[in-house]
């Protein structure tokens, strides 16, 4: 039985911190400091890090020693007499930097857990220096001529598996950046990514001064269809800024979709639509629109610099999609049936509109008010309800019997005080094999909001798997924002909360159930590390997490089964929307960076690409171009916005595989597959390959097609 999240984009990040281990080399332990951040982890568990000891004030020496330790190492290989070799050079980087690995544990947990003023300003001080950090390094002419001979040696005479993979990952990695330019490029190239960063935050800049600058103030007769939670906060942000006794409606999208989607007031629907998706667009000087021609232009001659067509083709080659025709081809596969679906959400909300008296045609001011009203008439989903059945602790419980299940693992409560904790409320596990009882590693879990803690939710590593140098055990954790409940009290959380809580989950058993030799192998890959997180989401639905997990928190009993039937259905309602918002932005993001930038007019270039795709007038881009944050204020999501369906149609088909087996979602076999191919290797082997291991073919979209509700030819 699979429920989909009636949130299609769970946009979770998480940070693999750089390798952290333990053994220090001798030469760094001579000239290192007491600088608690710095030193080896002691204690049990095969050392665990100081986070009872740490302190803001030790952060930016800690850091800085550690860069200089590690620039030290770097020096030392490049500048080896010897002839380059795989040990020499290769395997000499992957056991460099552990101090700088330790040091980053401490600051992850300082900059996204417990954050406060004087780490920021501590933070600000040291980005500067950890670019230039980062430069001195991938600029090391020295030790980009060892890798490439040893690269190119591995070409003629290849190495085993991984030591072939962490090469060729290293030496694309040197290259990608432009170390094979010759001096003169390589200069160009320099003020490329200066002018580029600049332009980047400009760009950003100009969305946040719109955001900030366009509110729409309302007045008491115009609170119509809003509920109080909604008109407090919008009294109180008024109130903030200067305009008591009236409502303010911010431009941002946390504030304008409840509004859209419940203020009956049509006219300041259009008004408020009209700012959101004006950002970066209003034709003054915060406009975007010749900041993206600049960046586009930019993006072109540097990747040219390197031989490249196009930015889509250098950026892609080490994703799973490889090319911007496969990504595109998926995207093209699903779009038609998308549109098609709006259509008949459109014609649903005509007839509601009708049935109501309203005398409209719908506009995309309309589409979520509307939508809302159709869906109280299908569905009639009361997600209180729904929150009684999701306790924290069961949903914790559920998640160990799943890992149990699939990976054989057992998660058993750390004795208390025996490991370091940053925060009273951060509980740890040690995660142990069921049957033969060996240690793995240890979870842990900061499940509370709090002051100085960064929104959302995500997972990290403070030690990552590796056996170069022996095999070490993992140390992750998850983290989350739900509301601490008075002692004694249940947390109960919605649907989507738990999914994201398995979604994380996921994350935390890739670390653990990994088998890299090097940590580099530890590496994600955009369009794939998603996919095993999402696929954890699909446990929290089935039978036996049902059952036995999902239980009144009063009663105890199991939630029943036509309220789950009510979830089910309501999962695939507005899909229209979301995936046509989705791929509009998707096939925008490729589209632009393939077309000649020279004399483009962005909104032009937009407009007329929508027309010829057939977009529905009814609802906009979920992300305008001139307001497309993860594309053009900086380079993270640059033609990879894809991504998240490409990772998706993994992550149906792969479910289909437990479905279509035996033992469903339990079934051994496919488990261990699972583990096998798809959990453990992480970036040690190909993943297209890795999937193909899996699956015995490669992934179908038929299953994506089928959990959106769509059509399948
Ligand atoms: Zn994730």
């Amino acid at each position: 039985m699979i429920l989909k999240s009636i949130k299609t984009l769970i946009f979770c990040s998480f940070i693999i911190c750089v390798s952290c281990k333990d053994n220090t080399p001798e030469n760094t332990k001579k000239t290192m400091s007491d600088n608690v951040l710095i030193q080896e982890w002691t204690g049990p568990y095969d050392g665990v890090p100081a986070f009872d000891k740490m302190s803001v004030a030790a952060v930016k020496p800690a850091m800085e020693e550690a860069m200089a330790l590690n620039l030290a190492e770097i020096d030392s290989i490049a500048n080896n007499e010897e002839p380059p070799t795989f040990e020499n050079t290769i395997v000499a980087m992957e056991r460099a930097g552990k101090p700088l690995g330790r040091v980053f544990a401490y600051y992850g947990i300082m900059s996204s857990n417990v954050s406060t003023p004087e780490f920021r300003t501590v933070q600000a001080e040291l980005a500067p220096k950890l670019s230039d950090f980062r430069s001195k390094i991938s600029q090391n002419e020295k030790l980009f001529k060892r890798i490439k001979t040893v690269y190119e040696d591995a070409l003629e005479h290849p190495l085993e598996d991984q030591a072939q993979r962490v090469v060729e990952l290293t030496y694309k990695q040197f290259e990608m950046n432009g170390a094979n330019l010759d001096a003169e490029k390589k200069k160009r190239y320099a003020e490329i990514n200066k002018e580029l960063s600049s332009l980047y935050t400009d760009f950003g800049n100009n969305i946040l001064h719109d955001e900030e600058n366009y509110i729409t103030y309302l007045t008491e007769d115009q609170l119509g269809g809003l509920a109080d939670g909604f008109i407090k906060s919008a009294a109180k942000i008024a109130t903030d800024k200067g305009e008591d006794g009236k409502y303010a409606i911010t431009n941002t999208r946390s504030s304008i979709d409840p509004f859209l989607t419940y203020s009956t007031h049509r006219e300041l629907r259009k008004q408020v639509w009209e700012n959101y998706y004006s950002r970066g667009d209003n034709g003054d000087e915060f406009d975007n629109n010749e900041i993206i021609v600049q960046i586009l232009k930019l993006r072109k001659e540097r990747v040219g610099l390197m031989g490249y067509d196009n930015y889509a083709a250098w950026r892609l080659q080490d994703r799973m999609a490889k090319t911007p025709e496969n990504a595109m081809d998926l995207m093209m596969a699903v779009w038609p049936a998308s549109i098609a679906r709006v259509q008949e959400e459109v014609q649903d909300m005509q007839t509601v509109a009708n049935e109501l008296g309203d005398n409209i045609t719908i506009a995309p001011w309309d589409y979520r008010y509307y939508a809302e009203k159709v869906r109280k008439k299908k569905y009639d989903l009361d997600s209180d309800e729904v929150k009684q059945y999701l306790q924290l602790d069961k949903l914790t419980e559920a998640m160990f019997f799943v890992a149990g299940e699939l990976f054989n693992y057992n998660f058993t409560p750390v004795p208390d005080g025996s490991v370091p904790v940053f925060q009273e409320d951060v509980k740890v596990w040690e995660v142990t094999d069921k049957d033969s009882g060996k240690h793995i590693g240890l979870w842990y879990l900061d499940p509370y909001a709090r002051q100085g803690k960064r929104s959302g939710a995500w997972a990290t590593t403070y030690r990552s798997s590796s056996s170069f140098d022996g095999d070490t055990n993992v140390l992750a954790s998850n983290n989350s924002n739900f509301v601490k409940p008075a002692p004694g009290e249940a947390v109960l959380v919605s649907w989507d909360d738990a999914i994201t809580f398995f979604h994380e989950f996921g994350h935390a058993l890739h670390f653990f159930s990994a088998d890299v030799k090097y940590p580099t192998l530890n590496g994600g890959v955009r369009d794939y590390t998603e996919f095993q997180s999402q696929l954890l989401e699909r446990w929290l639905s089935t039978d036996k997490v049902i059952n036995t997990y999902l239980v009144h928190y009063k009663t105890g009993e199991p939630i029943p089964a036509s309220l789950v039937e009510k979830i089910k259905k309501a999962s695939t309602f507005n899909e229209g929307f979301n995936t046509t918002e989705y791929l509009a932005s998707a096939l925008i993001d490729m589209k632009i960076h393939l077309a000649d930038p020279e004399h483009m007019d962005v909104d032009t270039f937009e407009r007329e690409t929508l027309d010829a795709l057939g977009m529905p007038k009814e609802l906009p881009m979920r992300h305008r171009t001139p307001q497309f944050s993860h594309v053009f204020s900086g380079e993270g999501y640059a033609t990879a916005y894809y991504g998240y369906m490409w990772a998706d149609v993994l992550t149906s088909d792969a479910a289909e595989a437990f479905k279509e087996s035996e033992g469903g979602f339990y079934d051994k076999e496919v488990a261990k597959k699972l583990v096998k191919y798809l959990f453990a290797p992480r970036n040690a082997m190909d993943p297209a390959e890795a999937y193909k291991k899996f699956r015995g073919r490669d992934a179908k979209i038929e299953a994506l097609m089928k959990d959106r509700g769509f059509p399948i030819k």
